[in-house]
């Protein structure tokens, strides 16, 4: 495809993208069950101690980012393969765009250690519940 049809497409598609600079293409996103445990906390830390990941969470739900751009993007900030993209490129929709930096999720985590202190603060917490929940029943039953 020719660099004018591609730029009739890309500003079709978003009037903002011709000013971009492939911000969606530079890293790929996927979702992550909900870490239940301090094994799963500690796999996710093993995930964040590899170079240009983060953790999100939005919503309730967990996400691993890996900051790495397609091999497909070129040198313009142009898709080099648009008729044959994948999936996730045609799902990307204005509304999920984040050119502007509207994203902004629940927590976000780059450093394993900080996410093993959240983790650590919640299993606390969630033990603290459990113990008054069974002292409020103890009480109940008295
Ligand atoms: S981040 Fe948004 S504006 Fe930039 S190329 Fe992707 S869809 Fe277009
Ligand atoms: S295939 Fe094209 S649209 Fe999809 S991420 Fe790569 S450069 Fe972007």
């Amino acid at each position: 495809m020719s660099t004018k049809n591609q730029d009739k497409i890309i500003e079709k598609i978003s009037g903002n993208c011709s000013r971009c600079p492939g911000n969606c293409c530079r890293y790929i996103i996927v979702d992550l069950p909900t870490p239940r445990s301090r094994l799963d906390f500690d796999n996710y830390g093993w995930y964040l101690a590899h170079e240009n990941t983060a953790i999100y969470m939005e919503e309730k739900k967990w996400y691993l980012v890996v900051d790495n751009k397609c091999r497909y993007l070129d040198e313009k900030n142009r898709c080099t393969v648009y008729d044959k993209r994948f999936q996730a490129c045609r799902d990307h929709t204005d509304s999920d765009c984040e050119v502007d930096g509207r994203f902004e999720p629940d927590m976000a985590f780059r450093d394993p250690f900080k996410l093993q202190d959240f983790a650590e603060k919640k299993f606390s917490e969630s033990a603290r519940k459990r113990k008054l929940t069974l002292k409020n029943k103890s009480k109940a039953i008295d």
